[in-house]
């Protein structure tokens, strides 16, 4: 079986702070070894100065691995679009992620399935690699119909770029009904999903579908990370909530690199 280095991300939201930066980069100095790969996805006006402060702890920085992303970009390459964020702008403050598809932009900002799937793509151009998010409501899931909405997510992206672009890509998982809630998927339904998203990919390639890193999202913290991340299927977290308190995102990076 592949081995799949576990990713923790962080996605402040609207949330956060300079000091926030500061105070992650302490703890992470304190932690002695990590193999997990950390990517924080700041607001876009915290980038520069997270950028600098990456900069001034390169140590921890490289013994972490810890990156920028951004928390969405423009589907256009540059232009007249008010309040749009280019992936070459993200590209320009060091991101290499970029988390395209999170349900909040999806239900409250209107992405449909085929903006994601074009800013997966320009993501891509962009050399940034897409985290992309998919996930159901409760509706959803308590109609049964989990898996065609997982399906119908994927295959608007597959329809668009094929499956050899998800050579650069990653999956977050994220059940509408835990992101915020602070009710998380039990591991079992987690692995479940990212088991069927795995296979579905699989399907098509071999190498992708094995290859792919998978991340759970949905009120990941501590107490419940060890449980969700050591499942076979599971390749690290998208963390929203627990990413702001710094102990405790440092808890989970930590808790990510024994699972490996
Ligand atoms: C998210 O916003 O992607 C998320 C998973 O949030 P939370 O951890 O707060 O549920």
């Amino acid at each position: 079986m592949a081995t799949r280095r576990p990713i923790v991300a962080a996605n402040w939201k609207m949330a956060g702070s300079r000091q926030l930066g500061a105070e992650l980069l302490e703890k992470f100095a304190l932690l002695s070894d990590s193999s997990a790969e950390v990517v924080i996805c700041p607001p876009a006006v915290y980038l520069d100065s997270l950028q600098q402060q990456l900069s001034e702890h390169s140590d921890t920085v490289a013994q972490h691995r810890i990156t920028l992303g951004g928390q969405n970009l423009s589907h256009q390459e540059f232009g007249a679009y008010t309040g749009e964020i280019a992936g070459s702008m993200l590209n320009e403050f060091g991101c290499r992620y970029v988390i395209i598809g999170h349900s909040e932009r999806r239900s409250m900002y209107g992405e449909s399935s085929d903006i994601v799937a074009d800013k997966f793509v320009m993501a891509q151009k962009m050399g940034l690699t897409p985290i992309l998010c998919v996930g159901e409501s409760l509706a959803a899931r308590e109609a049964n119909r989990t898996f065609e909405v997982l399906n119908g997510e994927l295959n608007a992206v597959l329809d668009k770029v094929g499956i050899m672009a998800f050579d650069n890509a990653v999956i977050a998982y994220e059940p509408i009904w835990a992101i915020g809630t602070g009710k998380s998927a039990t591991p079992e339904q987690a692995q479940e999903v990212h088991a069927f998203i795995r296979q579905r990919l699989m399907q098509l390639s071999p190498y992708i579908g094995e290859k792919i890193r998978i991340l759970y999202g949905g009120s990941v913290k501590p107490s419940n990370a060890a449980d969700l991340f050591t499942r076979p299927d599971v390749d690290g977290g998208l963390v929203g909530g627990a990413s702001l308190n710094a102990s405790d995102f440092v808890e989970l990076c930590r808790i990510a690199s024994e699972s490996e």
